[in-house]
């Protein structure tokens, strides 16, 4: 595909909220104008889908890009490449995630405003061209826009804040390291991270639609895998109609300071001389 047939202001990166649709084709009136797979310099990309919707131009992908034999970090630098290539400007994702705060339960809604980094996938970055300051890594004016929609389509419990933790996976957290993090943060997945470096990277603005579907171990009551598998194929209309939902109302021109949080690097020899795979 022509590198003028993909231009999209838009991407919603899909998690498990979402993989048991055939997003966006749930949606009446999403058109679906290609499916491409593009090879970026860190590798084959997955299967991604371009959509219009009210004449809104995304660009989607299923479970973070996440595939077996591919890095994390790879999977990532690949439809980030993608979206810096098809000049995309805000960035929706969604994903389930465990507690650790004890006053949360599953089916709660909460949009992150801040993070922690656990994972030891460190130095993930496309070229290294930019200083990138983490504050506000979530962009406020697209977590309103989410809170908004949020709001219209859910009457259970939505929370406008939450301190996300990042760890590796596949596998979930310990008791121990459950307690180690309680009370420095409320949520804890495997997506947030790279994605928010990257999406601060390539200049777009980037904010997270968290559903919780499981306690953390150790805190509260043992989960159910039950509860978390009615979420997981129950649940995705809803999740997937607050992403589009949000989509529809997002003012491309909005003031939010996403853009000037990235600063040409003074360290441009260091990165200049590293290769794709560094
Ligand atoms: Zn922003």
């Amino acid at each position: 595909m022509q590198q003028e047939n993909f231009q999209a202001d838009f991407a919603i990166i899909g998690g498990s909220g979402t993989l048991s649709l055939d997003f966006p084709k749930n949606i009446s009136d999403a058109d679906l104008i290609s499916e491409f797979v593009f090879d970026t310099p860190y590798g084959r990309s997955p299967t991604m889908r371009l959509f219009s919707i009210e004449g809104r131009r995304v660009i989607t992908c299923r479970m973070h890009g996440w595939r077996s034999g591919v890095t994390r970090a790879n999977a990532s630098r690949q439809i980030f490449w993608i979206f810096r290539e098809a000049g995309v400007r805000k960035i929706l994702s969604e994903g389930g995630v465990g507690t650790i705060n004890r006053l949360l339960d599953p089916r709660d809604l909460l949009i992150p405003d801040d993070y922690i980094d656990l994972s030891v996938r460190k130095d993930v970055m496309l070229d290294g061209r930019y200083l990138l300051v983490m504050r506000d890594a979530l962009c406020p004016t697209l977590r309103k826009n989410l809170l908004d929609s949020a709001r219209r389509s859910y009457d259970g419990r939505i929370f406008d804040r939450a301190v996300y933790a990042v760890t590796d996976g596949r596998h979930f957290e310990s008791p121990a390291e459950i307690e180690m993090l309680n009370g420095r943060a409320d949520i804890v997945g495997q997506s947030l991270a790279p994605e928010v470096y990257l999406a601060r990277e390539i200049g777009a603005c980037y904010a997270n639609l968290s559903f919780v579907v499981n306690y953390g171990e150790g805190l509260t009551r043992a989960w159910s895998h039950d509860t978390l598998k009615e979420i997981f194929f129950y649940d995705a209309n809803l999740i997937s109609n607050i992403l589009v939902n949000t989509l529809r109302r997002i003012d491309l021109d909005a003031p939010c300071e996403c853009r000037k949080l990235r600063k040409e690097t003074l360290l441009k020899d260091v990165y200049n001389s590293e290769s794709a795979d560094g």
